[in-house]
């Protein structure tokens, strides 16, 4: 079987984190600014950066709709920090006139770790990753603040301040976590992404 080709969003963000991360386990890995790069993929990588500026330049490069029509025809997506709250159908702590694109029937909230924890470093496990906890990057962070039935928690922070708080959600094919897998060298998250992908092509 072919690899899939996955499309990293590259409109702001840590784009070349991810496109590295997921050549690294075996995917190829193509940024994606217009509509016919879009049309390229099997699947979508939403980097982390700031959800209101990737919102704002999806709508200036005409990709809102379209990126909002393959998600709801089924297109995987891996939505880290900016990415999950693009890809939550409900959001908390957004500015005016914010959108989502919508996907996971979460609601998460912005900036949610507050001041003292703003970013911060933590061990954690996730569930459908294997070989032990993961180290996770939190930079800015939203966390899940309620999660509906459609959607399954995957990862919560398990000591601290933050401890219980959900950080990580799956919903068929789409993958949200508020920490940043593709700045530590930990590629099993994008290997989880990458069998998704393989999974949803048959
Ligand atoms: N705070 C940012 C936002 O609201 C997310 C931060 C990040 O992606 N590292 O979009």
């Amino acid at each position: 079987m072919t690899a899939p080709t996955i499309g990293v969003l590259a409109l702001q963000g840590d784009v070349r984190e991810h496109v590295h991360a997921l050549t690294s386990v075996g995917a190829a890995a193509v940024p994606v600014r217009r509509r016919s790069e879009l049309d390229a993929v099997d699947a979508l990588v939403i980097p982390g950066g700031e959800s209101t500026t990737i919102d704002k330049l999806l709508r200036a490069f005409e990709l809102f709709a379209p990126l909002q029509d393959r998600l709801r025809a089924g297109m995987p997506a891996y939505g880290s920090c900016a990415g999950m709250i693009l890809l939550a159908d409900r959001v908390l702590g957004g500015i005016e006139g914010q959108r989502t694109l919508g996907g996971v029937d979460v609601t998460v909230r912005r900036n949610a770790f507050g001041r003292q924890v703003d970013s911060f470093e933590t061990d954690l496990t996730i569930d459908g990753v294997d070989d032990g906890p993961m180290h996770a990057v939190f930079i800015r962070a939203p966390w899940v603040e309620e999660v509906g039935p459609a959607a399954k928690i995957v990862g919560r922070v398990e000591s601290g301040p933050a401890a219980g708080r959900i950080v990580a959600v799956r919903q068929g094919p789409l993958l949200v976590t508020s920490f940043h897998p593709e700045v530590t060298g930990d590629t099993r998250v994008h290997r989880l992404f990458v069998q998704i992908v393989s999974e949803s092509q048959g």
